[in-house]
């Protein structure tokens, strides 16, 4: 059967776009990069590797740290074209094709105030975290996301095609709970999906001193309810030194809620704190979810209507919207953005991260290391004035 999709071998020009890791230290060199865009399509690349004899990587949403979507000399099944997403709020259920990422699966569960427990960043893969396990904000109340996969449709190594659910193949469903991507291609995985209300809760920085906080922490999740869940970072952070960042989310109300979270902050040295009634999409943006690219256009769409006619404004704003749309270069836009919005502090945070950043290549770092040097004299004068950036927690 012909494939609708492409695929792309060396002499393709578009192949090296497709072989990118989301990992940029991994450079892999795929014999193929199909990208399927139907249940056929996977069935058709299934075909492509019997014949050529190619062993095979799935790639999901892409964010596998360890590179697991790509490999050397074999074919790459690409699904990051089939995405679609359908939500039964009669049933609860969810039906996520296999490319799927978190953003697709939240934004369409939520406009029916559903979810299930998903990524905390939601560019990541529905497809590998599911079948890997699945933790986030909501696993207290609902279990792993793997705990949820009521069924599959799968295309197994013997390139037959399969629906999976506890009447018709119950092993194999067991299998996917957890199992990875071992078992076969799941060209859809099916959802029960909950009800998610009111929650509250907070993404605060605290200083980590002689480590002390870390026990609060686990003192006060010893007797948490399920219905509260805190995930905890520890970083040495450059504007900061030692620190934990903790995201803290409640499905409970802010009064049940509020005595443990001061718990947790009790004797801490607070950095940044806030807490309050969010959404559950909120929350996942506090963590950091939207992607770099998303959050520079969301805030440079305003500014544009302001700049009247500046050319430099203009120029600036050109660079960084095409920025926006390169995965590495994302938070350079971001970095723009927030310049352009008043924010130098924000922006020169950002370009520091960016520089640490393995993918970014030669004449990026270049670009960035001239764009910090423009920005450091405003954000000390700043300083100097002891103004402070309102927004600098949320970057
Ligand atoms: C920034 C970031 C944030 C993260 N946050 C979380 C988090 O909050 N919670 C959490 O639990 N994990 C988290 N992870 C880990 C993440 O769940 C795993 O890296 C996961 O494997 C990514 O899945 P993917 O589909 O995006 O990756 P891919 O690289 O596309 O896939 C990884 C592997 O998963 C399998 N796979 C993917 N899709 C399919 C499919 N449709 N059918 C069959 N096999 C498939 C394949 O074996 C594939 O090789 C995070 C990772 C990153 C990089």
């Amino acid at each position: 059967m012909p494939m609708q999709g492409r695929i792309l071998r060396a002499n393709d020009p578009d192949y090296d776009e497709h072989r990118r890791s989301f990992n940029g230290m991994l450079d892999r060199r795929p014999a193929a990069v199909a990208l399927v865009e139907s249940v056929e399509d996977v069935l058709a690349a299934m075909d492509v590797a019997r014949a050529e004899d190619l062993r095979i990587a799935v790639r999901g949403g892409g964010h596998s740290v360890a590179g697991h979507g790509l490999l050397d000399d074999g074919l790459v099944i690409d699904l990051r074209r089939m995405r679609g997403v359908e939500i039964d709020p009669a049933t609860r259920r969810a039906r996520v094709q296999g490319g799927a990422t978190w953003e697709d699966f939240d934004n369409a569960a939520q406009a029916h105030g559903l979810a299930v427990t998903g990524g905390t960043f939601v560019d990541t893969g529905v497809g590998g975290l599911a079948l890997g396990g699945g933790i986030g904000f909501l696993l207290g109340s609902q279990g792993l996301t793997c705990d949820n996969i009521v069924g599959a449709q799968l295309v197994t190594a013997d390139g037959a095609l399969r629906e999976v659910n506890a009447e018709t193949d119950p092993d194999l469903l067991w299998a996917l709970r957890g199992g990875g991507g071992n078992f076969g291609i799941a060209t859809r995985l099916d959802f029960t999906v909950h009800h998610v209300g009111a929650m509250c809760g907070d993404s605060v920085l605290l200083g980590l001193g002689d480590g002390s906080v870390i026990g609060q922490l686990a003192r006060v999740m010893a007797k948490a309810p399920d219905t509260f869940v805190a995930l905890a970072y520890v970083a040495n952070r450059e504007e900061f030194g030692p620190s934990v960042s903790i995201h803290i989310a409640s499905l409970a109300d802010e009064e049940s809620t509020r005595p443990l979270y001061d718990e947790i902050l009790r004797d801490a040295r607070v950095i940044r704190a806030g807490f309050r009634p969010l959404t559950y999409a909120e929350i996942l943006n506090e963590q950091g979810g939207q992607a770099a690219g998303q959050r520079a256009q969301a805030m440079l769409r305003p500014l544009l209507s302001q700049s009247g006619n500046d050319p430099v404004f203009q120029q600036r704003y050109a660079r960084a919207s095409e920025l926006a749309g390169d995965s590495v270069r994302a938070s350079e836009a971001y970095a723009e953005a927030a310049f352009l919005g008043g924010r130098p502090e924000q922006a020169l945070i950002q370009l520091q991260a960016l520089k640490r950043n393995p993918a970014l290549d030669y004449v990026g770092r270049a670009r960035v290391d001239a764009r910090i040097e423009s920005i450091t004299p405003t954000v000390l004068e700043l300083r100097r004035q002891g103004v402070q950036d309102p927004d600098l927690d949320r970057r």
